[in-house]
């Protein structure tokens, strides 16, 4: 296999196709500011000539400008010398992923398809209630772990999202729904869940750098208890991420016996379901306040049953886990090769785990109609490619005579 690098062999393929792992440098030569820390920023400034003590400056008012107030052009930075604007405008650029479709679900969730500078397309899932606004991010594009019951498992082509790309998801999502400054009070945006495409904790540096940025209390100013990591149970990263990151965790744990999650979460040969649960327990900052939550996908005569139920509550007891169980009911993909329980078992399963005290409720399926739902997230890249090479076929056809 080719070994260039910067590629990225794709573990859990037959035939790996190597994906560029770092972002190229712009077409333009300038560096974009989003995703870097004040330090950065100032390292950024000072490498492109600027005098240290007005780097140091200049930085934190660029950082705020960048976060708080969502700046998207240097020239409406009022409190830099607008003689010095243009020599900014020349090597920075303070950009957004591209938008290359935006969606409405009839239930009110959007969802965006973006595209990073160098053509990789991912998406991002905005979900409205009541009380709140919850923003799905994501962290690769596609996802290296094959989850049998998961549509982003399917692609191909996985790449590690940048800090700048993650951040970028919030800032954009912000731009479109006019929230800037950042403001504590009456924000539709109020949490966020990493549980977009991707696995965030096999890009660990890029979601901790860029979840900082957004809890930074003069950034995004989000509070880190409005913040999920959801984690398929890469169980080495996990004391890191309680530690680094601090925010709330999700463990997509789906089956309690190991035959069944072998099969429907691979990654659970190498970190089985018991080590995973001692992970967990160990997870810095979990307690009866701050509990973690064990998504649990139903999937018809998998891994339903009530004595599948009994057996989850006995190991959350095991454990002692401060836990509550959020049941998801499986959302179907074309060629998925399962079926979502059905209703009364959900509700059994549901009772049983509750009936122990356990919080278990289920999950309402948002933005069906527009493949925003949880595990439905896919990018049309390939479909698109796919139409293209049918429609090409067809152009050669109709030459042919
Ligand atoms: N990779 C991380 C986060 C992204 S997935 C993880 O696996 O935790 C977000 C959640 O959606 C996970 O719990 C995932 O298992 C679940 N999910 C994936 N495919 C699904 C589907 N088709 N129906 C319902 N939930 C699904
Ligand atoms: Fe990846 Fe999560 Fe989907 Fe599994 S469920 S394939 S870990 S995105």
């Amino acid at each position: 296999m080719q070994t260039a690098p910067n590629l990225m062999p794709i573990p859990g393929h037959v035939d790996p196709v190597p994906v560029p792992r770092a972002t190229p440098a712009r077409a333009d030569g300038k560096v974009d500011l989003v995703g870097l820390t004040r330090d950065q920023i100032r390292a950024e400034l000072e490498a492109a000539g600027m005098e240290p003590k007005q780097a140091k400056l200049r930085s934190k008012q660029l950082w705020h400008w960048i976060y708080n107030r969502g700046a998207t052009s240097f020239e409406t930075m009022t409190d830099i010398a607008k003689a010095q604007h243009p020599w900014l405008d020349q090597r920075f650029t303070v950009d957004r992923p591209a938008v290359v479709e935006a969606q409405v679900s009839s239930d009110g969730t959007r969802k965006w398809l973006l595209r990073s500078t160098d053509g990789h397309d991912f998406e991002m899932v905005f979900i409205p209630d009541a009380d709140r606004g919850t923003l799905c991010v994501s962290s690769q594009v596609g996802c290296t772990l094959n989850c049998r019951f998961c549509h982003t498992g399917t692609m191909r082509l996985v790449r590690n999202l940048t800090p700048g790309e993650i951040v970028g998801q919030v800032m954009l999502a912000r731009d479109s729904l006019g929230e800037w400054p950042s403001q504590p009070e009456g924000r539709m945006l109020t949490n966020i869940v990493m549980m977009g495409m991707g696995e965030p904790l096999y890009n660990f540096d890029a979601v901790r750098d860029a979840l900082k940025i957004v809890m930074d209390g003069d950034g995004l100013a989000l509070s880190k208890r409005r913040i999920t990591l959801s984690t398929s149970g890469v169980v080495p990263m996990m004391a890191r991420a309680g530690e680094e990151i601090g925010v709330n965790l999700a463990v997509s744990l789906h089956a309690v016996t190991k035959e069944v999650r072998d099969e429907i979460v691979p990654l659970n040969k190498k970190y089985g379901i018991e080590e995973l649960l001692a992970a967990c327990a160990a997870y810095p900052g979990a307690n009866n306040a701050r509990r973690i939550t064990f998504e649990y996908v139903m999937l018809k005569d998998k891994n339903d049953s009530d004595a599948d139920a009994h057996e989850l509550v006995r190991l959350i007891r095991k454990y002692k886990l401060p836990a509550k169980v959020n049941l998801i009911p499986f959302n179907p993909w074309e060629g998925a090769a399962y079926e979502c329980s059905t209703p009364e078992r959900i509700r059994s399963f549901s009772n049983i785990v509750f009936e122990a005290g356990i919080s278990a409720p289920v999950r309402t399926p948002r933005g069906r109609d527009i493949d925003a739902a949880c595990g439905q997230l896919k990018t049309s890249a390939e479909k698109r490619s796919r139409a293209e090479l049918d429609r090409l076929a067809e152009e050669k056809q109709a030459a042919l005579g």
